[in-house]
């Protein structure tokens, strides 16, 4: 064999939550194997380290295998199972057991109680030195193939060549043209690739200079499309965003792209009445509040500069009262409330939490282990694969779960 090529029993391509909840499970579950991770960047665990805003939400207080599942677009099938063994109160105890205190906040969302994601990403570093599992930086993967034999020759782009015979992609979500497009050459599917979890670009009036304003409780609707989903939404410096915003892009990644992030969407800022109901609320203010200007005094619980613009866009010209307003203008004003349509340009995914629909195809990984059912001896965890969620701390959990389960299964059989 080529002295420069370099031994291992298993190789982790991939220094990110999957890749290392990979390579600290096989490790301790069989310490007599060397396990490596290779990451092509100068620092593992990135993504971690900026996730939840620098504060890491790890996973989501939601400890029902069958309702967690429901929160991924795609993979929500082929979870289950694995979440039944390793869900939600498994992580973290997981981590608790490594001595970091996680805390659940009113919305369901699992953090440190430190709220510092070097927290999660000290931990898990700390784990792999415990184990025994070495991390290689600055290791570009450019290509893997597999000898006969079934074990893997991996090239770096350093020129620097490894060997394996157990081998996991945990390479995070795969971009167009990434080097590890290798998989396709070892008889891996794709399924196509589309961004997720993205806000809206919009350019109206309506918005101009409302950013940091949320409303908490709104509908939001792709027309065309059966595309809705309700939630908190917040006015950004370029359009729309919030969870509800954020929950439509992953449910509609790909009828999103298809329209290429052209598209109508409607806000209803009163998901809670029909258009009728708000009409009969307006009118009835004309009886309550008749000499008070409408700009002035709102029925329903809307941030008051979000008001005063939708009154505006109705014709309800500045200063005039309940009284003055005319049917026609409060019948626009029941519409502005209940059916707000904005014309999105773009998608913007400035400081968002992103991920990629799309990658491995599910068909082709056996859940129970992670193993490739193409290729002997690979194994697959993370976001590389076809699974993403919504926010909330669902694309980490499909993370740790799958990682974890690939570690176990490397360890194990002829390496014993
Ligand atoms: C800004 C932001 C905030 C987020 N916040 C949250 C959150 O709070 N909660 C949550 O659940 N999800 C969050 N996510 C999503 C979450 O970070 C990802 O789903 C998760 O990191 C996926 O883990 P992974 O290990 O599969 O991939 P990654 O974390 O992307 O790790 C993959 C690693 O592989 C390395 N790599 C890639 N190609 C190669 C190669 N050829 N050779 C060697 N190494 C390679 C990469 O450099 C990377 O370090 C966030 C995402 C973003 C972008």
């Amino acid at each position: 064999m080529n002295r420069d090529v370099i031994e291992r029993d298993v190789i982790v391509i991939g220094g990110g939550a999957a890749g290392f909840f990979a390579a600290i499970a096989c490790a301790e579950a069989n310490p007599g194997l060397s396990v490596t991770i290779l990451e092509r960047g100068p620092r593992v665990l990135h993504k971690v380290l900026i996730s939840g805003g620098g504060r890491c939400n790890v996973t989501h207080a939601c400890f029902e295998p069958a309702e967690f599942v429901t929160r991924y677009p795609r993979g929500k099938r082929e979870l289950l199972g694995p979440f039944h063994r390793h869900g939600a109160a498994w992580v973290v105890e997981w981590f608790q057991t490594r001595g970091v205190k996680l805390k659940s906040e009113e919305d369901g969302r699992i953090f440190p109680v430190t709220d510092n994601s070097e927290t999660i990403a000290s931990c898990l570093i700390q784990a792999a030195e415990d184990a025994g599992a070495a991390i290689r930086t600055r290791q570009s993967v450019t290509g893997v193939e597999q000898n006969p034999d079934g074990s893997f020759h991996i090239r770096c782009s350093d020129e620097a060549t490894w060997h394996c015979r157990k081998l996991m992609v945990a390479t995070g979500g795969l971009k167009p043209g990434s080097p590890m497009d290798s998989l396709t050459s070892l008889g891996h599917s794709i399924e196509p690739l589309a961004p997720s979890l993205f806000t809206f670009h919009i350019d109206d009036a309506r918005l101009a200079d409302l950013q940091g304003l949320s409303v908490n409780d709104a509908e939001v609707s792709v027309l065309g499309t059966k595309l809705q989903e309700r939630g908190p939404i917040l006015v950004t410096h370029w359009g729309l965003s919030g969870p509800a915003i954020l929950k439509i892009s992953a449910w509609g990644a790909r009828a999103l792209q298809k329209l290429e992030y052209r598209f109508e969407c409607r806000i209803n800022w009163i998901p809670d009445a029909a258009y009728e109901e708000v009409l009969q609320g307006l009118k009835a203010m004309k009886n309550i509040e008749g000499k008070k200007q409408v700009a002035a005094s709102r029925p329903f619980d809307l941030p008051r500069r979000i008001w005063e613009r939708l009154v505006a866009q109705a014709g309800i010209q500045h200063g005039m009262t309940w009284s003055q307003a005319g049917a026609m203008a409060l019948k626009k004003l029941a519409g502005e409330l209940t059916a707000c349509d904005f014309h999105v340009t773009d998608k913007s995914m400035n400081k968002e939490e992103f991920v990629t629909c799309g990658g491995v195809s599910l068909k082709e990984v056996d859940f129970k282990t992670m193993e490739s059912r193409k290729v002997a001896n690979l194994y697959f965890g993370g976001e590389v694969l076809d699974i993403d969620g919504i926010t909330g701390g669902f694309n980490f959990q499909s993370a740790w779960t799958t990682g974890f389960i690939a570690g176990q299964a490397m360890a194990a059989d002829e390496f014993a």
